[in-house]
């Protein structure tokens, strides 16, 4: 009986050890503070839910087109119009299970076998095995801490092979929070159109800006807009991760592809979930900007309370809902008699110590950092903060 090599060459999620061990932890009734959630931990919108619940009565809860309904592509179209100036047909749209859903849409439509993907690091974990799904290679491009996380055009560039097809642009970036500016978008578009790449811009957090202007890099030329395909969902600006409703935006001859695919594997996404997303980004978004702006002011306090830590250091995020912290102070350093190897070691001891679950950076492609997310009440914020800063203390030489 065999495996495919393929599915063997995916990796397991590193952070998922930790993870299990923390809601082990939390389940044996023990008072774990969690830093790990990748979810707003705010309820869905009551108007989003009360749409979902007519749309059940209404009996639209048949299959529609497998790329989506109609009335669900304008509205995207309609979003980006409004809040970009970008223009879209809805045959450019193709609605999924969750922005997940659409990257693998993507590369299955736009990769060869051998083809190379850049991906910058530090990158969300899913990226590297979503193109090898598709038979592609990531290619990694790594971004300073001191330059903002954002990417050198020059780093870029070298990365760039006669295989190279596409460059992943993810702003606000999952893990670092960073934003990147227009100039930094801007090289990003030059370097596609010179080697002629797809810009696969994963913009799932384009509504969690805290300093900076949220901007899409297709606004970049009308060349950047030809060769971009957006990804984007409902998860996380409307605190929707368990309704699975995710897009892309792309070139029509791409999302035409994508649609194919679609409907031979998973047909449409759930058609009440698509509906009350028609009605997420149509109606009132008083409770969004609600959320952004707790986030905004918990991403504040977070972020001072990291800097008082000794050994450890971050940048104050522009977007999402994480803080990639430095623990580079602390490796090689011990723990209670245990030396700190990397920020998986870090990581166990954290929890084990000090009841407090952070996701270690190796995840991420950066072994001296550890992610944290703000996705949790101020309260947790403090509390957990204490407990790491009560660990750092003990660490010594
Ligand atoms: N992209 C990034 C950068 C993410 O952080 C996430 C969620 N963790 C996703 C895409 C996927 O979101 P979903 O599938 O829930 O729409």
């Amino acid at each position: 009986m065999q495996i495919s090599k393929k599915a063997l060459g995916i990796s397991p999620s590193l952070t998922l050890g930790i993870d299990a061990l923390s809601k082990e932890m939390k389940q044996a009734g023990k008072d774990v503070v969690g830093f790990g959630a990748g979810e707003p931990d705010f309820d869905t919108p009551a108007y989003i839910k009360e749409a979902a619940v007519a749309a059940i009565g209404e009996g639209k809860t048949k299959y529609t087109p497998a790329s989506g309904i109609l009335e669900l592509k304008q509205a995207v179209c309609d979003r980006y119009k409004n809040k970009f100036g970008l223009e879209y047909a809805p045959a450019q749209v193709v609605v999924s299970s969750g922005a997940k859903h659409s990257l693998f849409n993507t590369f299955a439509a736009i990769l060869n076998p051998g083809d190379e993907v850049i991906i910058i690091t530090p990158y969300w974990l899913t990226y590297p095995e979503l193109v090898k799904m598709a038979d592609g290679v990531p290619v990694f491009v790594e971004a300073r801490e001191e330059d903002g996380f954002a990417p050198c055009s020059a780093d870029i560039e070298a990365a760039v092979t006669k295989k190279t097809r596409a460059i992943i642009v993810n702003s606000p970036s999952n893990p670092c929070g960073c934003v990147y500016s227009e100039k930094c978008l801007r090289e990003i578009a030059r370097l596609a159109e010179k080697h002629d790449l797809y810009i696969v811009a994963d913009e799932i957090y384009d509504e969690l800006i805290y300093t900076g202007k949220a901007m899409s890099i297709a606004m970049m030329s009308d060349d950047a807009k030809a060769r971009t395909i957006i990804v984007n969902g409902m998860s996380k600006a409307y605190a929707m991760t368990g309704w699975r409703i995710g897009y892309t935006i792309a070139p029509a001859e791409v999302a035409k592809v994508m649609g194919s695919y679609q409907s031979h594997s998973t047909s449409n996404p759930c058609s009440i979930a698509q509906y009350a997303s028609v009605a997420a980004l149509t109606g009132p978004q008083e409770d969004k900007a609600r959320m952004v702006e707790v986030f905004a002011s918990r991403s504040r306090l977070m972020a001072g309370l990291i800097n008082a830590v000794p050994g450890m250091s971050c940048r104050e995020p522009e977007g999402a809902f994480y803080i990639f912290a430095s623990i580079r102070g602390l490796i090689g350093k011990k723990y209670r008699g245990e030396v700190i190897t990397g920020s998986v070691k870090f990581a166990e001891l954290l929890l084990e110590n000090e009841l407090t679950a952070v996701v270690p950076g190796i995840a991420f492609g950066a072994d001296d950092y550890i992610r944290l997310s703000y996705a949790t009440s101020e309260e947790n914020i403090k509390k957990g903060l204490a407990r790491i800063e009560k660990f750092c203390r003990e660490v010594e030489d």
